[in-house]
């Protein structure tokens, strides 16, 4: 038995520093905030520029269609399938929706999350480090990471076909700027509240730019906004139960999607045999050496079926995430 496949059949589950898992930060949102949030609608309509908004159906996203609700417009909702969505995803995005006498568009990628990670590499790591990633691993490694031109691919690309079917010039998103953390903070000075999208020539609001987690939190409690099912079964974050964004933290969706929907899972690791490719970010070790020490190691379906925490992290000790 080699020194590799030795450390995958020793190595024990990784146990995650206790934190309060039900501690959620609210703050009451002042009414400043939201007059904020809908001064931005109103600027970004003018002058007759039709928009729509960009849903997901997540926390903020509801927030945002509430406060749109408030502001007295009712724009087209696009929502887009990413075929990696819970279930039951479509029905309560549409109750939402059809709640708020809004009219609801269905968006979605020409090609299969499998061919998008075929085409451009697997959505592993995070945006800036997936590319530091690829800067020092290309070619080494065989296999690629890009979590950009995965979003970009799968969600944003057929939004933007969408609006644009729609006659929209506008697309009202639920992006936050804020000081909960440095990455938010980064795209809150990028971008702004309104920006003209030069590459898909669309304009871009972003009407919660400066709410705070506790903010939307606060909102949410206060105006008993309606939970996705899937918090039911303990999900953390909404859509895309393959993504590896964040695969190297403690809240990895990986070890998430495990517990939470145990057969997407198996689907994932074993069928399209994607659990490789975690091994080797993992151990960084190339995807041949992987391999063969997973076969040595009795194949994928044992490893999957015995000792299936192998596969919740990208990273042998994994970084403390947030609390969400
Ligand atoms: S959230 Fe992740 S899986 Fe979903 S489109 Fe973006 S990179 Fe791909």
């Amino acid at each position: 038995m080699n020194d590799l496949t030795k450390l995958m059949m020793s190595e024990p589950e990784y146990e995650i520093p206790y934190r309060d898992p039900e501690k959620k930060e609210l703050a009451d949102v002042r009414k400043d905030r939201i007059e904020k949030s809908i001064k931005i609608i109103e600027t970004a309509l003018k002058p007759n520029r039709k928009a729509c908004v960009a849903f997901s159906g997540g926390n903020d996203s509801s927030v945002l269609l509430d406060v749109i609700h408030k502001a007295g417009i009712k724009p087209d909702v696009i929502w887009v399938d990413t075929q990696m969505e819970y279930p039951k995803t479509e029905k309560h995005i549409e109750n939402i929706v059809s709640g708020y006498g809004m009219n609801l568009h269905i968006a979605k990628s020409n090609r299969t999350p499998r061919e998008q990670w075929a085409s451009t590499g697997f959505p592993m790591l995070g945006k800036m480090a997936a590319r530091i990633w690829m800067q020092k691993n290309r070619g080494k490694m065989g296999f690629c990471i890009n979590v950009s031109e995965c979003c970009r691919g799968i969600k944003i690309i057929p939004a933007r076909f969408m609006t644009k079917r729609l006659g929209c010039s506008v697309q009202i998103t639920g992006q936050r700027g804020s000081a909960d953390d440095r990455v938010r903070g980064m795209r809150n000075v990028k971008d702004g509240n309104l920006y003209f999208q030069v590459k898909d020539k669309i304009w871009v609001a972003n009407p919660l730019n400066g709410w705070t987690d506790a903010e939307i939190n606060g909102y949410k409690e206060k105006y008993n906004l309606p939970e996705h099912p899937a918090r039911e079964r303990g999900a953390k974050t909404i859509g895309c139960i393959y993504c590896g964004g964040g695969s190297q933290y403690t809240n990895s969706g990986y070890r998430v999607l495990r517990k939470t929907w145990p057969e997407a899972w198996y689907k994932f690791m074993v069928t399209w045999e994607i659990g490789p490719v975690i091994l080797a970010l993992k151990y960084k070790i190339h995807l041949h050496h992987i391999n063969n020490a997973i076969k040595e190691a009795g194949g994928l379906k044992y490893l999957a079926e015995n000792r299936p925490w192998l596969f919740d992290f990208t990273r042998m000790k994994p970084i403390l995430g947030y609390n969400k």
